[in-house]
């Protein structure tokens, strides 16, 4: 039986939702599975090539209106993202921080003339973006910001660092978050605007088919045109991240389900003391206990999205289904590499590759520390940090 069938989770789905399911499952069959432990090893990725295939088939930006995108609700969004971190992580950061960072920060705060100039392009996969808010030594506080952006006459001029900045490199378009006089205001930074560099960065162990790149701008001088009107404060990058943290809800259980599905293949088959491995006792609990949760992660995960769909989801509510099931999904994933013995440490299966993803995806989009710091303040009403 499927672990996912013992929790029903289809019946909570319409028609629309599991189609949609399939295709991204069957881009991923075709386009991703057969070679991401490869592009893993490597620490590369051909970033544009599986753009294009993820933007033909609707999948960058699909939970925004217009403009290209496809409209469609937070489940079948979070289910597209689940299919592809059960590829791996690195392709799922790919699409949420195309869609749910750089393209949904143009069309919450961009002006008609940015949205026009962007996001038709980057739901096709025709051009990539990044989203610029972490540096050197600004990450779970990046209110502390260093980055500036002062005016001068009619433009602005930019400088400070950005650090671990998901497809960097490989981006058209950087949106960089700087502390103006007036607050944190977002800025579009086209690629090969003079003074603005980007360097990948290197010997990273996990997420390692993903590209991560720090960005320097030195006196980086940008239009007026160019600040995203509709985005005043530190709420500007934090709306987006809630969006992108959404998404790994659902991710994570992707790549729990890909351990479990390779574990309870591997056990039935491999043998020990003439008996197949799912036969013991010791087995069957470890199965038994990481079907639970990830069923109830899958439940989380829905329930969720269709507050989200409601438009009721609160961002305290995102951090609850981001600490759990990123939690679960790492014990899943390094549970199912114990069952695999000395197979599961390389890159023939893809359990050891989901566990140090997962490592990654545990700190990125506030790290667990932080998002029980935010459940604590929901609970007890006093914040244990500002
Ligand atoms: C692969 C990867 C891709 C990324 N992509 C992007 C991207 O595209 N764009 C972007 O802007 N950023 C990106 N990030 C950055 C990521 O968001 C930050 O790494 C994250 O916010 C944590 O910041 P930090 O690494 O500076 O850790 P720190 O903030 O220095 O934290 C160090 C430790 O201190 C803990 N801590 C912090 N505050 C408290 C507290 N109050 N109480 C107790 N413990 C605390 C943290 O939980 C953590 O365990 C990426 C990171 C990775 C690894």
């Amino acid at each position: 039986m499927h672990p996912s069938a013992l929790f029903a989770i289809d019946g909570l789905l319409t028609d629309e939702e599991r189609d949609i399911r399939q295709a991204v499952r069957q881009v991923c069959d075709r386009e991703i599975r057969p070679y991401v432990a490869d592009w893993f090893e490597a620490g590369t990725l051909p970033a544009r090539e599986l753009a294009r295939s993820l933007g033909s088939v609707g999948v960058l930006g699909m939970h925004l209106d217009g403009y290209g995108c496809a409209g469609l609700g937070a489940v079948a969004y979070g289910l597209a993202c689940l299919e592809l971190e059960g590829a791996d992580s690195g392709l799922r950061s790919l699409v949420s921080v195309q869609g749910s960072l750089a393209m949904y920060a143009i069309w919450k705060y961009g002006s008609e003339e940015q949205k026009q100039e962007w996001l038709p392009a980057m739901a096709a996969g025709e051009r990539i973006g990044c989203f610029g808010l972490t540096e050197p030594d600004f990450g779970s506080d990046p209110a502390g910001m260093r980055t500036t952006a002062k005016r001068d006459g009619s433009d602005w001029v930019l400088n400070g660092t950005k650090m671990w900045i998901t497809n960097g490199s490989v981006s058209d378009v950087a949106v960089v978050w700087a502390r103006a006089e007036e607050g944190i205001r977002g800025f579009l930074v086209p690629a090969g605007t003079p003074g603005f560099a980007v360097h990948d960065l290197k010997r990273k162990v996990s997420l390692r088919a993903s590209v991560t790149s720090e960005l320097v701008l030195d006196g980086v001088r940008l239009p007026q045109e160019a600040m995203l009107p509709g985005a005043r404060g530190l709420s500007g990058p934090l709306g987006c991240l809630n969006e992108a943290r959404f998404g790994i809800v659902f991710g994570a259980m992707g790549a729990a389900l890909d351990c479990l599905e390779t574990a309870l293949a591997y056990a039935a088959e491999r043998e020990i003391f003439a008996r197949p491995l799912a036969s013991f006792q010791l087995t069957q609990e470890k199965l038994a206990d990481m079907t639970l949760e990830l069923g109830k992660g899958l439940l989380l995960a829905v329930h969720l999205g269709r507050l989200k769909e409601r438009g009721e989801l609160t961002p305290e509510q995102v951090s609850v289904g981001k600490l759990n099931n990123v939690r679960e999904a790492i014990d899943i994933a390094r549970t199912c590499r114990t069952l695999l013995g000395a197979s599961g440490i390389t890159l023939e299966y893809p359990v050891i590759r989901h566990a140090v993803n997962l490592e990654s995806v545990l700190t990125y989009e506030g790290t667990s520390e932080i998002h029980t710091l935010v459940v604590g303040k929901a609970l007890t009403g006093v914040p244990a940090f500002h």
